[in-house]
């Protein structure tokens, strides 16, 4: 099979720069991994994405068969057996991905572990052009999505690494579109809430739906069971039969009836519990939490570049709360402002401020 491979990709070669195979995984700037078993396959994506050193490599799987959730690892899959032009199509996608990743200077190793994987993230849309980290549905997560790719590099539970994310979010390093909007448990931020309507008198969840009978003789109103008798009609009250709807009775409604405290109504209490740490809260409590696809953006380019995150300095803040500008963007606009006051001839103040 590898030997295969290798003849085949080494014909394409020809048309495609430096190329040499290595068994080294640490030498290796892109790996090529043949998936003949969905889960070892699985694993051993998943084991490569894990690791800081190998996270960026560019993965092609080569395969009988599409796997379902891998391609959200690999960066292209080939069914096995391609023809030269589909190794070539492939090879050429996965080597533009190498040329963007050799023009990146090294992490410094002042970054800790946690911005360095971060910068990972940053780096891998930056070198997959066009890239959309899209999350995917998944009821074990606290957030019932997960980012598969993120999740692997930073090793949490599913879910737990939308926080990270959302951090890169809020730096604006991704520019995001909506894909879902979910109500979380106020405590815990879990999804897992059971929507169930009570009784507004006695908060009982034993409750159910029954038409309403009208005795028009004696006046009583009662729940359509308490006037069987078999097939016959009896009024719980005065006794009587009810032979004839519209005469003697009517069903004004379909109501709710509660079981425990008897009483009707036709508007049912909502009520929220989570099933993970057992909070009951009124729905309009719930918290709502924006589920968003991202891709790069114009500053996360450069972070990417620069292997730099926005930092919580008082110039980070400045420019976050107040909005003020670059220094670079502060001067163009006072060229242009310094320009049409002297257009103009209108007298105009520049005072300088250093901050210490
Ligand atoms: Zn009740
Ligand atoms: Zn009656
Ligand atoms: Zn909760």
């Amino acid at each position: 099979m590898i030997y295969q491979f290798l003849v085949q990709i080494n014909r394409v070669r020809k048309d495609l720069d430096d190329f040499s195979h290595t068994t080294d995984l640490d030498k290796a700037d892109v790996i090529l991994l043949y998936v003949k078993n969905e889960a070892w396959g699985w694993n051993t994506i998943k084991t490569l994405r894990a690791q800081s050193q190998h996270f960026l490599k560019p993965i092609l799987l080569v395969a009988d068969q599409n796997f379902e959730n891998m391609p959200d690892l690999a960066d292209e899959v080939l069914i096995w057996p391609a023809d030269e032009e589909a190794w070539f199509q492939k090879l050429s996608r996965v080597f533009a991905i190498c040329h963007k990743l050799r023009g990146l200077a090294p992490l410094p190793e002042s970054l800790g572990e946690t911005s360095a994987k971060k910068i990972l993230v940053l780096r891998f849309l930056y070198s997959r052009e066009g890239y959309v980290l899209r999350p995917r549905r998944n009821f074990q997560s606290s957030v019932g999505y997960t980012f598969p790719l993120v999740q692997v590099l930073f090793q949490v539970e599913p879910g737990r690494e939308v926080a990270y994310i959302e951090g890169l979010q809020e730096a604006q390093l991704l520019t995001t579109r909506l894909v879902d909007k979910l109500n979380v448990c106020p405590r815990c931020e879990h999804t897992q809430i059971n929507y169930r309507e009570l009784c507004p008198h006695c908060h009982s969840l034993n409750i159910n739906e029954e038409a309403t009978v009208h005795h028009f003789r004696c006046a009583y109103v009662g729940r359509e069971s308490e006037f069987r008798r078999g097939v016959k009609m009896e009024c719980p009250k005065c006794k009587r039969e009810l032979r004839h709807i519209g005469v003697d009775y009517d069903k004004p409604v379909e109501v709710l009836w509660c079981v425990d405290c008897n009483h009707n109504f036709s508007e049912p209490q909502l009520s929220c519990f989570c099933l993970v740490c057992a909070h009951t809260f009124a729905p309009e409590d719930a918290f709502i939490k924006q589920i968003n696809e991202c891709e790069l953006s114009q500053e996360g380019y450069r972070a990417a570049e620069e292997a730099t995150l926005p930092g919580f300095g008082l110039l980070s803040i400045l420019k976050k709360e107040l909005g003020f500008y670059r220094r670079e963007v502060f001067i163009e606009y006072l060229r242009i402002e310094a320009f049409r006051c002297r257009r103009y001839r209108y007298p105009s103040t520049f005072a300088r401020v250093n901050l210490k």
